[in-house]
């Protein structure tokens, strides 16, 4: 098929990158809805996260990195300014790279809002272990467990733990992530915590995947803090966070708030100390059990509660009044064989912003893939795919203060998008075991190109 351009309604100037004919372009970008009391652009709310505002035919034109244009395929084509040109089904226009997503779905770039990116060590014997039945107390015992991974990341040395990020954020660029949110919390002291933070910062500057920081200090009490958590908050807040915030490589705080490790009392504690210092609150909150941290995650205005498997609803309603985030990390169920999938369907009818993540982390979701999230979200949580797809781009940036500009595909925000392999939104969850992402966009640039053994085409930041 070829569309004459037309002079009317033309863009100034070409565009240097044009995507075209997405059999459906889901631009995650319609307007929240106006009963729901937030800011007029902020994450989609409830039933108005179905409405990811499909296109058919649908194209994209880039320009520096920004998207400039979007609309179907005939549209955007007669708003380029080329002079009478024409395109052809994969041909150029004018000095413009053209990618044909002919009978291909595309969507914003994947955001994937709960990692812990950096670390070092391997815990996959502790898989092994658990499908022979041991319970989180005899891998303990084993020497395994979250101590295993502080062990190995407070002997890696920086250059280790930029590289093995690194190797990750390669992975999750070609399966579509483009945004990440990386937390500290496997080193527990000063100098690990710090550098921790320190790599996801030089991961974020080398790298084309933009990569988001939260200190988690409030992770784990460490050995030599055992038995005495109260000291260990002392320390975290008169001695890491200080530092921390010193050096300005964090946005957010996080506490794993949960029976057992830190309670309500402390978790708000250390987050508060945290906000003192600019850093805004995010939750680990009623993952095993149901002590309250939703409500604390709404009384201190977080971004986002995160895990959520064993909120209340009680909970769902404070998060949906107060617009707090709630990341939903399937893939950790998954892994622990758990049958306790976080209640999506009652958040959502509760009116929850609902995101997903991978949770990454080397001993409960190993995965980097978040189209295998959106599969367990509908298969396990029973969200439908433009729910899911909404959770993963959308959502999932404004639960890391990245939403003015990445997770929707409109005129104004970065470049950021993927092509995947199926026919429609619809058939994305159902690709199981295979990764659907053909083609990824950061930032303008074409850095994924899976088709002709084309691969990782670039990695450095853009
Ligand atoms: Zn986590």
């Amino acid at each position: 098929m070829t569309l004459n351009v037309n002079t009317r309604n033309v863009r100034e100037e070409p565009s240097d990158l044009l995507l075209i004919h997405a059999a459906e372009l889901a631009t995650c970008s319609s307007a929240p809805r106006s009963d729901a009391g937030h800011d007029s652009d902020g994450p989609l709310c409830g039933a108005a996260m179905r409405d990811i505002g499909i296109i058919r035919d649908g194209a994209i034109a880039v320009r520096s990195g920004v998207i400039v244009d979007v609309g179907t395929t005939q549209e955007v084509i007669s708003r380029e300014p080329s002079g009478g040109a024409s395109v052809g089904a994969s041909g150029a226009l004018g000095a413009t790279q053209v990618i044909d997503a002919s009978g291909r779905t595309v969507l914003p770039g994947f955001v994937d809002a709960h990692t812990h990116l950096v670390f070092a060590g391997e815990r996959y014997r502790e898989h092994v272990m658990r499908l022979g039945g041991a319970k989180y107390l005899d891998i303990l015992a084993s020497g395994g467990g979250i101590l295993s991974t502080l062990t190995s990341t407070r002997s890696a040395s920086l250059a280790e733990l930029v590289a093995g990020a690194m190797k990750r954020l390669d992975t999750m660029l070609l399966h579509g992530t483009t945004t990440v949110e990386a937390k500290s919390g496997y080193g527990l002291d000063v100098d690990t915590e710090l550098r921790q933070l320190e790599a996801a910062k030089l991961a974020s500057e080398a790298h084309a995947v933009d990569v988001v920081s939260t200190f988690m200090g409030a992770h784990a009490v460490p050995p030599e803090f055992a038995g005495d958590p109260r000291g260990y908050l002392d320390f975290v807040k008169s001695v890491v966070l200080p530092a921390v915030a010193e050096q300005g490589i964090a946005e957010f705080c996080d506490v794993f708030c949960e029976e057992g490790v830190f309670s309500v009392e402390q978790s708000r504690e250390v987050l508060l100390a945290g906000m003192e210092y600019g850093l805004r609150a995010k939750i680990h909150a009623d993952e095993i059990f149901p002590i309250g941290g939703a409500s604390l995650a709404a009384e201190l205005g977080a971004v986002s509660a995160d895990h959520l498997a064993a909120a209340s609803p009680d909970g769902f309603r404070s998060l949906a009044r107060a617009g707090v985030v709630a990341v939903l990390l399937p893939a950790t169920m998954f892994t622990l064989m758990s049958e306790a999938y976080a209640d999506a369907r009652g958040m959502i009818d509760a009116g929850v912003a609902v995101a997903l993540a991978t949770d990454l982390n080397p001993g409960t979701s190993p995965t980097m893939s978040m189209s295998f999230v959106i599969t367990l979200a509908c298969l396990q949580m029973k969200m439908t795919p433009a729910e899911a797809v909404c959770a993963a781009t959308r959502n999932a940036a404004w639960a890391i203060g990245r939403g003015d500009r990445a997770g929707t595909i409109q005129v104004g925000r970065d470049a950021d998008f993927i092509v995947c392999d199926v026919p429609a939104v619809d058939a994305l969850p159902f690709s199981v075991g295979v990764n659907p992402v053909r083609d990824v966009v950061k930032r303008g640039v074409h850095v994924v190109k899976s088709a002709g053994g084309g691969g990782l085409l670039c990695r450095s930041r853009i």
